[in-house]
Parts: C-alpha cells; sequence; structure tokens
C-alpha cells in the first residue's frame, strides 16, 4: 500500500499491468522494476513520489537477484551463515560445512578477511523462478549483518 500510494493511480496500463495496484505489488516480489512506470518516471508532476519512491526502493536494486545485503559493519567473520547455508553444506560437505573455511568455489557464503561475502548466486535458493524463503543464513547471524530485501 505504501507502494501504491506514491504510484500515479491512474491505471494506464503503460507497465504492462492492468492496475497501479498490480504492478505495486510486482514491484514487492521484484518482477518490476519502478523506472518501468514511465509516467512517475516522466511526468513532472509526479516528480515528489517518484524521490520518495527511488529512495524507498533503492535497497531493493542494490540487493541483486536474491534480494541480499550484507551489512559489511555488522558483520565480525562468525562463519555461523556459511556453515548454515544448505547449499554450501550440499556443495562443500569436507570444507565450508564444517567450518573448515571452502575448499572449493561451490559456495555461495565464504568469510574472506573477516568479512561474509556472497558469490554463485544463482545456486541460492532465493534465486530465481522457483525460489523459496530460505532464511537459513540469517537466524544464525547474532548482529543482524545478513538482510533480504
Ligand atoms: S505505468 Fe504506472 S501509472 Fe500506469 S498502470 Fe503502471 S503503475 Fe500505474
Ligand atoms: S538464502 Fe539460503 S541458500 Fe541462499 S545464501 Fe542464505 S542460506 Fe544459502
Ligand atoms: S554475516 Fe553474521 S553469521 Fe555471517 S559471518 Fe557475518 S556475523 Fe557471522
Amino acid at each position: 500500500m505504501e507502494i501504491y500510494q506514491l504510484l500515479p493511480k491512474t491505471n494506464c496500463k503503460e507497465c504492462g499491468e492492468s492496475t497501479c495496484m498490480a504492478f505495486a505489488v510486482k514491484i514487492i516480489s521484484r518482477e518490476h522494476g519502478i523506472k518501468e512506470c514511465t509516467p512517475l518516471m516522466e511526468d513532472s508532476k509526479y516528480a515528489a513520489e517518484k524521490n520518495k519512491l527511488l529512495e524507498m526502493l533503492k535497497p531493493m536494486e542494490d540487493a541483486g537477484e536474491t534480494g541480499l545485503i550484507i551489512h559489511d559493519d555488522k558483520c565480525f567473520g562468525c562463519g555461523n551463515c556459511v556453515v548454515a547455508c544448505p547449499v554450501n553444506v550440499a556443495n562443500d560437505p569436507e570444507g565450508a560445512a564444517i567450518g573448515d573455511g571452502p575448499s572449493n568455489d561451490k559456495v555461495i557464503l565464504k568469510v574472506v578477511d573477516g568479512v561474509v561475502v556472497a558469490q554463485n548466486v544463482g545456486e541460492c535458493r532465493r534465486f530465481g523462478k522457483n525460489r523459496i524463503l530460505c532464511n537459513a543464513c540469517i537466524d544464525p547471524c547474532p548482529s543482524g549483518a545478513i538482510e533480504f530485501v
């Protein structure tokens, strides 16, 4: 509703959706980007709403395909998320899964210089059309350094 309230609410269909509400829902599910609303982007009478929406949705734009954000300033490299990620466990049972550090390049999460980094995000359970709401890396983080938007 917060996104919808800032859209033009004309149901013009230029974004490919039949209503602005449908478009707002698909912003949240990451099936559309806010810049696909052409009237909002191009008509100066919506400038204030456009700026609010761009600011509000910036974390989603920055987060990439899976929505993952790692807050470097909160991560202290404990490795809990590395060991908990089911993809890490499956792809590296001899290394990342037992806290020994990755023994191959198939892991998603690994600690580099004291901070966790993500790679191979296409392997993440939150990636793509069949994504599921995996929270395995978030829950064991003691400092709230991992977030999905
Ligand atoms: S293009 Fe914008 S104003 Fe038109 S229907 Fe889509 S969201 Fe609504
Ligand atoms: S969401 Fe799940 S699969 Fe993706 S990085 Fe986190 S624990 Fe691994
Ligand atoms: S993101 Fe959290 S769980 Fe993962 S290494 Fe950093 S502090 Fe530990």
